[in-house]
């Protein structure tokens, strides 16, 4: 699956990440100490966390520091701290399968399973991870010097028919999710499906979805989804909504991106959008030099042991200093930021990179580079307190305004 994601999404490693190794420095060396201990002074956190996929890795954990050119991951304890990243939407992703009876309880049982994983991360280290079920949380949860973890789902193709199981997903701790991935199914049009839409936005079934999430609580999330089912959110959705890991069309047309008048409408009903590293520019075809290398290295072995994970990688970085590739940068990823932000305003923008499920460019490789966002925003003039509603304030708002609407309602 992860390979699957990796290869659709044109992952940095895949596209010549390994080039820039030998070059890159430590981001402590980078930042100005006024604007570390700045950053460091926010509470901060990325709205689209794919990190849950290496919680059952073999011999992995979250309070080791790995680097990204060993193993492919981005997100883990020492380098949150190094990079200021107080917490997080955690996602529950499931690729997307068959819309059968046997793939919805597919789809279940996965689902289900990662929410597990994601609890038993956070149950093996309850000294330095705790769930968050409120807006309040996370500033509690910091406070207390422990990282706040937020459940969200990514395709909700594991609720199948039965609306029901929105609640036991709530049960666990979700507080967002997204109707669709990168197809279309039962619930919606997704922005990515090669067939076209067949809903013209929410299939009947995902109104009711819709309505169910509003009515628990749970903050609607509208990356991937079709520009249909986008509008539709706005319009129908009881509280605002989120997009948690998208990026401006004017940078960069594709179709997972927002345009100019939708990043409008989104922020002007009171919704925000969390930038994504990932669908920043055209990828360019790899040479036929490149695409020998990378056929006969082969796929990266699916349940393997660290060690060869690591095999694999250091291989796929040979090949990737050998044939380099050009892939966007710090500069194109705070281009789309910063667009959104004249379009949307400091209310209406946050930061959702996709690390762990395709994110990453250069200069801004792994959750460790975080502090580069926040000099940026300082250069670009933005005021403490807007860079401080960008890293976490416009989304606490979203949350608590999702269960507002619940409370409201709750009979
Ligand atoms: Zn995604």
């Amino acid at each position: 699956m992860r390979r699957l994601l990796t290869v659709l999404l044109g992952s940095a490693a895949l596209l010549g990440g390994g080039a820039h190794a030998a070059d890159k420095k430590p981001v402590e060396g980078e930042i100005p100490k006024a604007i570390k201990t700045l950053h460091d002074g926010f509470l901060t956190l990325d709205t689209h966390l794919d990190t849950p996929e290496h919680f059952a890795r073999k011999g992995w954990s979250m309070l080791d520091r790995h680097a990204y050119l060993d193993d492919l991951t981005q997100v883990d304890l020492p380098r949150m701290k190094a990079g200021g990243l107080d917490g997080g939407f955690y996602v529950i992703y499931t690729g997307q399968g068959e819309l059968t009876a046997e793939g919805y309880r597919f789809a279940r049982d996965f689902a289900l399973e990662r929410a597990t994983e994601i609890r038993e991360m956070v149950a093996a280290h309850s000294d330095q991870f705790e769930l968050a079920y409120t807006a309040e949380d996370a500033a509690r949860i910091n406070k207390s010097g422990k990282s706040f973890v937020y459940q969200s789902i990514e395709n909700s193709w594991p609720i199948g028919e039965d609306l029901t199981l929105l609640r036991t997903f709530y049960d666990t701790g979700v507080r967002m999710a997204g109707p669709v991935h990168f197809r279309n199914n039962q619930f919606a049009d997704s922005s990515t499906d090669p067939k076209g839409k067949i809903w013209n936005g929410y299939s009947p079934l995902g109104l009711r979805w819709l309505a169910e999430a509003n009515r628990l609580g749970i903050l609607i999330d509208v990356s991937h989804a079709s520009d249909d089912v986008v509008d539709q959110s706005v319009a129908l959705s009881k509280a605002p909504i989120i997009a948690s890991h998208s990026g401006a069309k004017a940078i960069f047309d594709h179709p997972r991106n927002l345009d100019d008048g939708r990043i409008k409408k989104i922020a002007a009903s009171g919704g925000a959008i969390c930038i994504n590293s990932v669908y920043l520019k055209a990828p360019t075809p790899p040479s036929a030099e490149r695409k020998a290398a990378l056929d006969a290295l082969g796929p990266q072995p699916e349940s393997g042991s660290e060690a060869e994970v690591k095999a694999w990688v250091k291989k796929l970085m040979e090949v990737n200093a050998k044939y380099p590739f050009p892939r966007a940068n710090f500069e194109t990823f705070m281009a789309s930021m910063l667009h959104t932000l004249k379009i949307a305003g400091p209310k209406g923008v946050c930061v959702g990179a996709d690390w762990d499920g395709g994110g990453g460019v250069e200069g801004l490789e792994d959750v460790a580079d975080l502090p580069k966002i926040t000099a940026r925003l300082k250069a670009e003039g933005y005021s403490d307190a807007d860079i401080q509603d960008i890293w976490s304030g416009n989304v606490l708002r979203l949350v608590a305004g999702a269960q507002a609407y619940a409370k409201s309602v709750a009979k």
